[in-house]
Formats: C-alpha cells, sequence, structure tokens
C-alpha cells in the first residue's frame, strides 16, 4: 500500500471507530454509494452547512435560503435536460457481466476522455485492453440516466412518476417566480440552498467521495447579462475564500477551466475546483455560468413568464446564472485529508485532525484529572456548564487517564482540553492543552469564555 492508500484507510477508519461516518445498513450487508453520518460527523457536517449560511446569507442583503422538496415531478425534470440527459456513459462487459463507467475507467488509465463519445470510449478501452481483453465485440455501451425514479400514490393507475431530485438547482429554479413574487429582490440576488440530491452512480466508490445520497450546497446568483464575466470572477473569488476560510490545504486546490467541448451547450464558462483527494485530483466543486439556460426552459414547458423588470430602467429581461455548486460529503472528504496529520508525542506515536476551531465536532473538552474526587468532579461539572452554555459543542470526558484522553480527543480533532485538578481547588485555575502544540498553560475559570472566545475565533 503506498503512502495515499494507507492516508485514505485510515481516514476511512478513523472515521468508523470515532463516530464520523458508518458504511450505511452494515447491520445488513451495507448499501453501496450510501453512508450515515455518526454523531461527529453530524456536528462536523452541521458546523460547515453554518458557516455556508452564515457566509453565503446572513452576511449578505442580497441572498436567500430555501429548503424545497426532495420528489420533484417528471415535468420540470424534463425541462432542464434531466430525463432526457443526465447520464453517464455505461459499457458492459459481456465477458464478466460487470458493468463500468466508461470515461471513469479510461481517466483512471491517464487517458483524456474531453470530447469523447461513447463509441470512441469503447475503441480505446478494447485497443488498451482495460478490462483484461482486447475484444470489442464483447463491449456493450449505453448512456445510462442518473436519476432515482419512484411513483407517487396508491393505485398503478393513478399513480404519477417522479424522481429524487439529482441536484438541488432545480428547486431553485422552479421557485424563481414565487421568490420574485413574495421577496421582490432587486437583479444582481441570489437563491441558496443545502439539501439531500440522489444519483444513481454506476460505479459509487472512494468512501464518500461518490456516493448515490449527497448533500449539496449551492447558490444560483441571478445577474444582468452584462455583468457575467465580473460576476464569475466574483463568485470565483468568493469560492476560494470559502476554501481558505474553512481549512482546506489550499496547496492541494486546483482551477481547472472546462474546455468548450465539455463544457454544456449553454455555458460561457465553467470551472472545476479539483482536489487532490488520497485517490488522485478530482472535481471538489463547480462553478458555471449557466446564461439563462434554466429559467427559459423552465419558462417555455410551464408556459409562464419568468423575467425580472428593472424598477429603475424598466426594462424586462430573463436574469442569467452563475452557479456556485458545492458537495457537503466531498467537502468533509477534503477536510479530513488536509487536516489529518501524524507525529510523537512522548516518545509515542499519535494522530490528530488539526481541524480549524469553527468546523471542529467538539471546541473544547472538559474533563475532571480523576473521577473518584467529588470536588473535582463537580467543579468539572461547573466548568463544563459554563463553556457549554458560550460555546455549545464542549465534551465532558471522564473515561480513562487523563493521556488517553488527550490522544481522543487530538484524534476527532478538539482544539482544547481544559483540565480540572487539585490545584484548581485552591486558585480557581485551570489548564488548557492545545491540540496542535501540545502545550498547556493555567487559566483562570473566570477568564475562560474571554480566552476561548478569542482561540476559538
Ligand atoms: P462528477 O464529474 O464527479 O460526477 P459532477 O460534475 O456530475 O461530478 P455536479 O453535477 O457539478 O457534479 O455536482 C455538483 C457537486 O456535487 C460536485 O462538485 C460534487 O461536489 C458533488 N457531487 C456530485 N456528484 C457526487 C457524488 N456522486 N457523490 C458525492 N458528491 C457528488
Amino acid at each position: 500500500m503506498n503512502n495515499d492508500e494507507q492516508l485514505m484507510e485510515k481516514i476511512v477508519t478513523l472515521c468508523k471507530n470515532r463516530g464520523f461516518i458508518f458504511q450505511a445498513g452494515e447491520l445488513y450487508g451495507g448499501l453501496a454509494g450510501m453512508y450515515d453520518y455518526g454523531p461527529l460527523g453530524s456536528l462536523l457536517k452541521n458546523n460547515i452547512k453554518n458557516l455556508f449560511i452564515r457566509k453565503f446569507v446572513e452576511e449578505r442583503r442580497d441572498t436567500y435560503l430555501i429548503d424545497s422538496a426532495i420528489v420533484m415531478g417528471e415535468k420540470p425534470l424534463t425541462a432542464s435536460g434531466h430525463v432526457g440527459g443526465f447520464s453517464d456513459p455505461l459499457v458492459l462487459d459481456q465477458k464478466t457481466g460487470i458493468e463500468y463507467r466508461a470515461d471513469t475507467l479510461l481517466e483512471d488509465a491517464g487517458i483524456n476522455t474531453q470530447g469523447m463519445r461513447i463509441k470512441d470510449m469503447l475503441d480505446v478501452i478494447a485497443a488498451k485492453g482495460l478490462l483484461g481483453h482486447n475484444d470489442l465485440h464483447q463491449l456493450i455501451g449505453r448512456e445510462f440516466n442518473l436519476m432515482l425514479k419512484t411513483q407517487l400514490g396508491s393505485s398503478s393507475d393513478s399513480s404519477v412518476t417522479a424522481y429524487l431530485r439529482p441536484e438541488t438547482a432545480q428547486g431553485i429554479f422552479i421557485n424563481y417566480k414565487n421568490i420574485i413574487d413574495s421577496m421582490h429582490p432587486k437583479v444582481p440576488f441570489g437563491v441558496a440552498q443545502i439539501g439531500k440530491a440522489y444519483r444513481n452512480e454506476i460505479t459509487p466508490r472512494n468512501f464518500i467521495f461518490r456516493l448515490r445520497e449527497i448533500e449539496q450546497m449551492e447558490i444560483e446568483y441571478f445577474i444582468n447579462p452584462e455583468q457575467w464575466d465580473l460576476q464569475f470572477e466574483y463568485w470565483r473569488d468568493e469560492m476560494l475564500e470559502w476554501c481558505e476560510m474553512i481549512g482546506l490545504d489550499m496547496n492541494k486546490l486546483h482551477e481547472v477551466e472546462i474546455g468548450d467541448k465539455d463544457r454544456a451547450h449553454y455555458s460561457k464558462r465553467t470551472i472545476d475546483f479539483e482536489f487532490d483527494f488520497p485517490f488522485g485530483q478530482k472535481e471538489l466543486y463547480g462553478l458555471a455560468y449557466r446564461g439563462d439556460y434554466d429559467l427559459t426552459k423552465h419558462a417555455e414547458h410551464a408556459k409562464t413568464k419568468l423575467q425580472y423588470t428593472d424598477p429603475e430602467t424598466n426594462e424586462t429581461y430573463v436574469p442569467h446564472v452563475i452557479e456556485p455548486s458545492m458537495g457537503l460529503d466531498r467537502t468533509i472528504l477534503a477536510l479530513l485529508a488536509s487536516a489529518y496529520r501524524e507525529d510523537e508525542v512522548d516518545g509515542s506515536p499519535r494522530s490528530y485532525l488539526a481541524l480549524k476551531p469553527q468546523v471542529a465536532p467538539y471546541k473544547i473538552a472538559v474533563s475532571p484529572l480523576v473521577r473518584n474526587k467529588d470536588d473535582i468532579v463537580l467543579k468539572a461539572n461547573e466548568v463544563f456548564g459554563i463553556l457549554k452554555a458560550t460555546f455549545g459543542n464542549v465534551a465532558f470526558d471522564d473515561n480513562g487517564n487523563i493521556g488517553k484522553r488527550y490522544r481522543r480527543q487530538d484524534e476527532i480533532g478538539t482544539p482544547f482540553c481544559v483540565v480540572i485538578d487539585y490545584d484548581s481547588l485552591d486558585d480557581g485555575m485551570v489548564s488548557v492543552r492545545d491540540r496542535n502544540t501540545t502545550e498547556q498553560e493555567r487559566v483562570g475559570i473566570d477568564e475562560l469564555v474571554t480566552y476561548f472566545t478569542t482561540k476559538l475565533q
């Protein structure tokens, strides 16, 4: 196993053993492409969502948050092009009966698939023997629609076809008119959404990188078309600022301009933000200029006008859209890969997550030095209560000896540990240990809130 493979294995093991992420349905053998977030994973995820809402909604005047239905009808998804075209190239190897996603098969072999059609892909897969043989006649290719279909209603006659949304974006577009009529925003304005989306990926893999149930954080930013290039650059900077703010390793982040052949026909510009995951450089986020494609298509199919009238100039037009699109699960994987560290403390190896305090599941862990001294335990509970009231996610940890507690909190990325000892009872001071440096200092109990308010920023 090389270092990257080892890193991936360590992250997956840590996630399972420390309550971050579990294989969904594990008790029954597991469900491919689905994961459950455990207690710590849920806190981490929530912290990221809250930061997204804070940065992109609360700190702005021009962006609205919505939460649209996950199940969508056939009509909007036909209008958006998903029913007809949301597919990946699939190749079936008749020799083994196994199906693969053709483009990833090629890309994993270092072959650029930009502009390739499925027939070209099959030719190369056979010529290079990527499936262990060169027999083109054994390969069958087709486009596979990734949407998960369901039926709504009880009887087979009256039930209607619906889909689990493949992205959160369409829920925003079909609410455009509602937002305009209820909130009366002025262009430019944004609508943001965080939520689940579903894709029946042909080969889910790489832990939470390629899932069938995903969570996305998306913004549709509605603009005057004349402004598109300026706005695109603005959102590019915003996304970079976001990546830095949450603590991604910026040396591992790469911007990739998507070429004409691979860009959707309506998009004048798309950038993928790729990240050096342990299994290679892959898409983390996308930023796309979608023109007026979505609003025009929905207006056409729903037979409604989806326009904007500028209150100052009276000009009426269909706004264009800049779309920053971010996967929450990939964010978490990239954060874990950025934060995982190993070093040596007091002669023995340790691993820790150097997560920024804003995203760390617990900000502080409070411990009594010993469990069998009532005064110390009482004091520890008092300190715990004070810190929890101000900082929310604070852990109380009295399991095992102090050394073990430090290691456990380091492993889950808790930035600070507070220990109440015998001296604390006399001098009102506690020891505060820093996760990254392992250095300790004495701080007065009545100064702790001020101390951590600065430290946890
Ligand atoms: P890919 O090329 O990797 O399949 P995509 O280009 O289809 O991704 P988008 O449709 O742009 O992805 O989706 C927006 C974001 O949602 C992606 O940048 C990614 O962060 C996330 N995402 C998409 N598909 C998955 C998936 N199967 N598992 C986890 N996250 C995903």
